[in-house]
């Protein structure tokens, strides 16, 4: 018997005029992340789009377990593909979803006919697929309202296709129909789901990572590689930018008050992202800071922050509690990678009593005493390029 998985998009189906567009997105996504299990057929229709494998023995676990990563897909479920005949769908109805059937205490039948000339009408299809359900399962009750499993009947243009309950899909809008957004991604728990917030709002992400060695660790570089290919399961691939933060940090601290250093160096950043995300033609900067979590994201902190790029900083978790964040990145796999305990450029100088309610002018002042241009395309001249893939 031949399988697919249905795939039903979730916001897609709001865009109007753009719906195309984002549909061929989402294809293009859906496509390239199946695209080493073998050869898959697309086919939209309406707000459901089929995934056919050409081939035989195409592992379709493994693509279900993808697509269930893709942002753009609401709910997605594997179905028969069988030939348009009344028999066969009794065939195969109870035996194809024997084990949501098996362990449920309530069913019905819904049956769509896309194709009018199907000899049986709607409630026919539903009576008799009914029917034979209760003769296999003789535990089961038929729950028009509230039903554990509907069972689904679709005749379509060249197969019926029948399936049971759909998985939730990861929602969100497919990566790349929104532009794209450059991430600040440090090693700890808050970036990669920043990252993830974002790309679920259809952005695709480039990463940039400031990392001040000998201070910080080949290892702790590493730690991020692996935190922005966890992310790169949903986002697709993260061409990453390693800055060289060292030098610029060894200036801050020789000649700026100590109070200072923490704001200072987070103006830096923003300064070098804000070049890396031009050079990439990234529309937005993406930070993983909440009011108030730590002494330099205070509001008083982050608009100091904010003051220095010109184009918008998203922070997704702005409003959210340490524990959402775990819970969030618990669930996207990237938790138990960035409480690894490597050292990371913040913790490395961080001051003993760091200004929570700074001033612009005092910032600006303390600044004059570094060659900021020097310093910063220094950075930019020695950053380093790596493609994260998501395998
Ligand atoms: P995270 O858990 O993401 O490290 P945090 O709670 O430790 O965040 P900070 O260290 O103040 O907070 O960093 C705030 C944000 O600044 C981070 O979420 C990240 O977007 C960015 N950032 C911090 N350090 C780096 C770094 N070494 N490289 C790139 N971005 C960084
Ligand atoms: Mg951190």
């Amino acid at each position: 018997m031949k399988e697919i998985i249905l795939v039903k998009n979730g916001e897609l189906a709001l865009k109007g005029l753009n719906r195309r567009t984002f549909e061929d997105i989402l294809i293009k996504n859906m496509r390239h992340r199946l695209s080493d299990l073998g050869k898959f057929k697309f086919t939209p229709a309406q707000s459901t789009i089929m995934v056919e494998p050409v081939d035989e023995n195409t592992d379709l676990d493994e693509a279900e377990k993808r697509l269930l990563k893709v942002f753009g897909i609401a709910a997605l479920s594997r179905a028969a593909a069988i030939p348009k005949d009344m028999n066969a769908i009794l065939d195969t109805v109870g035996v194809y979803l024997k084990d949501q059937l098996e362990y449920a205490k309530t069913f019905k039948v819904e049956a769509k006919r896309a194709d009018k000339s199907f000899p049986l009408k709607s409630p026919e299809i539903c009576q008799e697929a009914g029917e034979k359900i209760l003769s296999m399962y003789p535990h089961l009750k038929v729950d028009v309202h509230n039903p554990d499993v509907v069972v689904m009947v679709e005749v379509r243009d060249y197969y019926t296709y029948i399936h049971g309950n759909q998985l939730k899909g990861a929602g969100g809008m497919p990566v790349g129909s929104s532009g794209r957004a450059a991430l600040l991604v440090s090693g700890g728990i808050d970036s990669p789901v920043a990252g993830w917030m974002m790309a679920k709002r259809g952005l695709s992400l480039v990463g940039i990572h400031f990392a001040s060695p000998p201070y910080t660790s080949r290892r702790a570089e590493q730690k991020v590689h692996t935190l922005c290919r966890k992310v790169a399961q949903y986002s697709g691939h993260i061409p990453l930018f390693v800055v060289p933060f060292t030098h610029i940090q060894e200036e801050i601290k020789e000649k700026c008050p100590e109070d200072l250093f923490t704001l200072i160096m987070r103006r830096i950043m923003m300064r070098c992202a804000e070049i890396i995300a031009k050079k990439e033609e990234c529309g937005a900067l993406i930070t993983g800071e909440s009011v108030g979590q730590v002494a330099s994201q205070t509001m008083q902190a982050i608009a100091v922050t904010d003051a220095v790029p010109t184009i918008p900083v998203f922070r997704p978790l702005i409003g959210m509690d340490k524990n959402e964040v775990v819970e969030i990145s618990k669930k996207i796999d990237t938790f138990e990678t960035s409480i690894l305990p490597y050292e990371d450029c913040c913790t490395v100088f961080t001051p003993k009593h760091p200004k929570t309610k700074p001033k612009l002018a005092q910032l600006e002042e303390a600044e004059e005493a570094l060659d900021m241009e020097a310093l910063v395309s220094e950075a930019i001249e020695n950053t380093k390029f790596i493609m994260i893939d998501n395998r």
